[in-house]
């Protein structure tokens, strides 16, 4: 199991409700932001962007994970969630399911997913918790991972 401290949950936390104020979300309202957090410490943030098209709308997370993964970073330890309708998010905005399927693809099973309301306000879960029985090639017999590719 992943350990994290108590405050580098916080800045996690912290980072995802700053990113949620950049969130392009005039369609549905409902602002997220995410904050993901690196192997080597390395933060990537990213936030909901809505289009007028709908479908090619992204969500935070696959935002800051497109984002690490484009910069080259494939292991992660942690991310925060934090979405809502108001100021301050009534509840706690778990990811979708699609979401959770790229998590899947970069993440083991005890990759942490802090659902935030506040810094100090969160949840906790972990992927296997949310997201029991993903598909995942390397798990399918007889197929190539595919992740020995450069
Ligand atoms: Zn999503």
């Amino acid at each position: 199991m992943t350990r994290l401290s108590e405050k580098k949950k916080k800045e996690l936390a912290a980072a995802a409700l700053e990113v949620r104020k950049r969130a392009y979300a005039p369609f549905s309202g409902h602002a997220v932001g995410a904050a993901l957090l690196a192997e080597d410490g390395s933060v990537f943030t990213g936030c909901n962007i809505e289009n007028s098209a709908y479908s090619p709308t992204i969500c935070a997370e696959r935002a800051a994970f497109a984002k690490a993964v484009s910069e080259g970073f494939r292991k992660f330890m942690a991310i925060a969630v934090a979405g809502g309708f108001e100021e301050v998010p009534e509840g706690y905005c778990a990811p979708c399911g699609v979401c959770r399927q790229v998590m899947a693809e970069f993440c083991g099973k005890d990759f942490i997913i802090l659902l935030v309301r506040t810094p100090e306000d969160r949840r906790e879960y972990t992927l296997e918790e949310i997201f029991p029985l993903a598909f995942r090639i390397e798990e399918t017999e007889g197929r190539p991972s595919g992740k020995e590719a450069p």
